[in-house]
């Protein structure tokens, strides 16, 4: 793999000679290395991607739709390469990193479609026979798209299909953890894109902040951490830049009094378990009815107990390891408080004998939990399981809503009445009522409170990537009976 940066249509050397590291995270081996890149070379990439533009954006819809599925055709013809790759840098199982670029490629699909609809629309006019209002809407120009790690290509994916499709070119900044299968992916998409509509600079936070402080960026698609966030949105505020922040989560689970256990126990391991943990909408905290408790911890406990834990690549395994050490240490840290404080763990809570070169830690269940723990309370990010017992449904929507995030939530019942109020009390962007973590590309994705507003998916996933222009267009451009000098 190529330690350079790709600018322009091509392979082209940092103007740095600083390195970042790319490890496996179940071996903690070096894939490779790759540039940090300066504030010489994102400039050269916005260049581009601002040169691009002048033509990308008169594109018709039809040839970039066609481009589009061009690229979701890459995808699929390039599968083995790029699910090995990602499952390598990344560390979950390939069965799930297939999943992410099945998704990844059905949104560039999805949007191909979507982006030749016609847009905007017109209004009725002050003077009909003689004007025409219309409101119409643009693209911005150059995206500048910054991506965590934990899905690397579906996020992209969500960012990159729709700024394309409504014709803004791209600049990408990677994870510096998993900047490899993104190079690869945008190596094999731009063989059907102009050069300079897509460009990648790796780096860390430095890096991001160049692009985020770049004046011919004009607004900054963000997925990542609240604290990133907040920082993005503090150097972005004094220029007016636009900011699409997704940000943290705490998703609570809650089993309604009703629920039928044992898919509700494999629901709630697939909701909290999936990618060790690390995903956004992780069900993070869990909220049982007393009456349930005992029988549903059992069932959970036993259950977790089963999975498997190993490299993304060997076959059969369940879950595969956490992305880093500070990661790791984080999980670690609210278990020890949690213990502290008086919650028990009934399986996990410690790294698994036997996978030392990993950064791999045992999915763990606990009871006894509370909200004076961080692990019901702060995003955790990992494999785990706090459990805390409601005595009332009020109390259980109260318990939801207690968290300053608002991504997604879930609640398995059967009763159409608790379902209907859960969806309609609870603050959060998503609402899963039966069937947790399943995303809809026509359904938009996103948060509320301190997870951010933006939206991703379905048509407002779109218009994250328009500005709207109002056209106040008078035929006749005779003089006004209303202009100088007054009556
Ligand atoms: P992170 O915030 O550490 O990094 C995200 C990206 O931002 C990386 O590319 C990083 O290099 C870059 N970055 C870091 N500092 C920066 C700065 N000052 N300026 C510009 N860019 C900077 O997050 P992470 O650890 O990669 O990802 C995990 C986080 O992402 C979790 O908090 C998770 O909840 C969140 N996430 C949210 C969603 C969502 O849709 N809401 C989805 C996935 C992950």
């Amino acid at each position: 793999m190529l330690a350079q940066l790709y600018i322009n249509g091509e392979w082209v050397d940092s103007s740095g000679l600083e390195r970042i590291p790319v490890e496996d995270p179940a071996t903690q081996t070096v894939l490779a290395e790759v540039p940090a890149a300066t504030e010489a070379d994102v400039n050269r990439a916005v260049a581009a991607a601002k040169t691009a533009f002048g033509e990308w954006r008169w594109q018709s819809a039809n040839e970039r739709a066609g481009m589009l599925h061009e690229i979701a055709h890459k995808i699929r013809a390039h599968w083995d390469e790029l699910v090995e790759l990602l499952t390598r840098e990344e560390g979950k199982p390939r069965s799930e990193n297939e999943e992410e670029f099945e998704w990844s490629a059905n949104t560039f699909d999805y949007y191909a479609e979507l982006g030749r609809h016609s847009r905007g629309r017109v209004i009725p006019s002050g003077e009909p026979r003689t004007q025409l209002n219309l409101v119409i809407e643009e693209p911005y120009g150059v995206v500048g798209a910054i991506v965590p790690w934990n899905y690397p290509l579906l996020l992209l994916a969500w960012k990159m299909a729709p700024a394309l499709a409504t014709g803004n070119t791209v600049v990408i900044k990677p994870s510096e953890m998993t900047p490899l299968s993104t190079l690869r992916f945008v190596e094999l998409c731009c063989d059907h894109l102009p050069p300079g509509v897509v460009n990648v600079v790796t780096g860390a936070g430095a890096t991001g902040e160049v692009l985020v402080r770049h004046p011919d960026v004009p607004v900054i698609a963000f997925t990542g951490s609240l604290a990133t966030g907040q920082r993005i949105a503090s150097l972005a505020a004094p220029m007016m830049k636009r900011t699409h922040l997704e940000l943290g989560g705490k998703d609570a689970f809650v089993l309604g009094p009703d629920a039928d256990l044992e898919p509700s126990i494999e629901a709630l391991a697939y909701a909290a378990l999936i990618n060790a943990g690390q995903v956004c909408t992780s069900s993070e905290r869990v909220y049982v009815p007393g009456t349930l408790a005992n029988d549903f911890v059992e069932g959970l406990t036993e259950y977790v107990r089963r999975l498997r834990l190993g490299h993304g690549l060997e076959p059969g395994i369940d879950m595969g390891p956490m992305i880093g050490d500070q990661y790791r240490a984080k999980v670690e840290a609210q278990v020890a408080q949690a213990r502290q404080k008086g919650a028990r763990v009934l399986t996990g809570g410690r790294r698994p004998p036997g996978l030392e070169h990993g950064y791999f830690y045992e999915p763990t269940v606990l009871v006894d939990a509370n909200h004076d723990m961080d692990i019901m309370v702060e995003e955790t990010f990992g494999p785990t399981i706090p459990i805390m017992t409601y005595n009332t449904f009020d109390q259980a929507i109260e318990w939801v809503n207690s968290s300053k995030y608002g991504l997604g939530a879930t609640i398995r019942t059967n009763d159409p009445l608790l379902a209907k109020r859960f969806f309609e009390e609870v603050k959060a962007g998503t609402i899963w009522i039966n069937d947790p973590l399943t995303d809809n590309y026509a359904g938009p994705f996103g948060g509320m409170k301190y997870t951010g507003g933006a939206r991703e998916l379905g048509e407002e996933g779109l218009s994250t990537f328009m500005e709207t222009k109002h056209v106040h267009w008078d035929f006749s451009a005779e003089k006004k009976s209303w202009w100088y000098p007054y009556e």
